[in-house]
């Protein structure tokens, strides 16, 4: 029979991979977004390419979920996931990290399916041990402006955890470090959305701080890759998963500006509150339990994700012009079902 699997945050930069991914594998797919964050735009190319296994329903998951019929699998992913959403939505991120989780799992229980977690190397904040293994506890400020995103996940690997040991829910727990490619948002605030579009558009790159702190980049089809088989494993630990290769903020400028052949310089701006100094996930559990390890190195990476930014700044460029504020989407399948009421995905399927 045909696995049926759910996706909340589908619309989403790494949900809409996810939906590509489980739809190539033969599942039927329910994508599941309040487009707080997400976007249509990155999920419409499979109403064709699913057609009658994929669909979309609009909705908010911190809202009591029903869906109709079984489920094999829920992959929880939504939240807003940048530094500068989380600033700009800080209840909602908690709010989606907490009771969200807490309704996903409870659904996975309803279902007896198996839910896999999207956490993240927030947890670790900013950490004293490097690189970071799964064992390491973390070192987070919980009031800090980054505490809304931080301390929701780790609530939320700690009900995941309860649901696992109390109520026997099949559980797993993805750390996910930074990941690029295709389909970021363009001002989504983050370094590698933010420099791509400043450098193409022959702007500074802002660099925080110094530039010295560390971040260790993944391509999105390595963690796609990576999160499959942890879903498929019989591991209910967190996993890392994310590319080992760090770079510092500084260097990671200069290897953007050098790759679109930009003339645009460097400039410095404040460095955030809280923000990690070094980050490097340590992947041998990954490796070991899994055998994964990302093939995907940045230069490629990079080259591929540059022509998607080439796009997404040609089309910014002209709405601005235009002061249209982006593409309709309301002709996707999305019939608002934000009321609270049971959702049917078979009476949201594009119409
Ligand atoms: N950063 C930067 N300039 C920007 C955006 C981000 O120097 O325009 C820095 C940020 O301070 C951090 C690193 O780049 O040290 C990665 O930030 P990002 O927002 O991509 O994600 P994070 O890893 O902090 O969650």
């Amino acid at each position: 029979p045909m696995p049926r699997t759910l996706i909340t945050g589908g619309a989403g930069f790494l949900g809409s991979h996810l939906c590509d991914r489980f739809i190539k594998e033969g599942h039927e797919v329910i994508c599941m977004d309040n487009l707080v964050t997400g976007d249509t735009e990155n999920i419409e190319h499979l109403f064709e390419l699913g057609q009658e296994r994929f669909r979309f329903v609009k909705y908010d998951v911190t809202d009591y979920i029903h869906v109709n019929g079984d489920l094999d699998y829920v992959l929880h992913f939504a939240s807003p996931a940048s530094p500068a959403d989380y600033l700009r939505l800080p209840i909602q991120t908690l709010k989606v990290g907490a009771l969200g989780t807490h309704k996903a799992l409870g659904l996975a229980k309803a279902k007896d399916a198996r839910l896999l977690l999207a956490s993240t190397s927030e947890v670790y904040g900013d950490p004293l041990t490097h690189p970071q293994s799964e064992d390491y506890w973390g070192n987070v400020n919980p009031i800090g402006q980054r505490g809304v995103y931080d301390e929701a996940k780790r609530f939320a690997e700690a009900l995941t955890m309860a649901y696992h040991r109390y109520h026997g829910v099949e559980t797993r727990i993805v750390r996910i470090f930074n990941t690029y490619g295709p389909r970021m948002r363009i001002d989504d605030g983050r370094a590698l959305p933010t420099f791509m579009a400043q450098a193409l558009q022959g702007d500074p790159l802002t660099v925080y701080g110094d530039g010295s702190q560390t971040r260790s980049f993944c391509y999105v089809d390595d963690l796609v890759e990576g999160i499959y088989r942890l879903l498929l494993s019989d591991v209910t630990e967190p996993v890392n998963i994310g590319n080992a290769d760090e770079v510092t903020i500084k260097e990671f400028a200069e290897e953007i500006i050098d790759l679109t052949g930009s003339d645009s310089t460097i400039t410095h701006e404040p460095l955030p509150e809280d923000d990690p100094q070094v980050r490097q996930p340590d992947i041998s559990r990954a490796h070991e339990e899994l055998g994964w390890t990302p093939t995907v190195d940045r230069r490629d990476g990079l080259k591929k994700t540059l022509d998607y930014f080439k796009s997404a700044v040609e089309k910014k460029q002209h709405r601005d012009e235009t002061g249209q504020d982006g593409e309709d989407t309301s002709r996707v399948g999305m019939d608002d079902a934000g009321d609270g009421e049971a959702v049917s995905p078979a009476a949201t399927n594009r119409s």
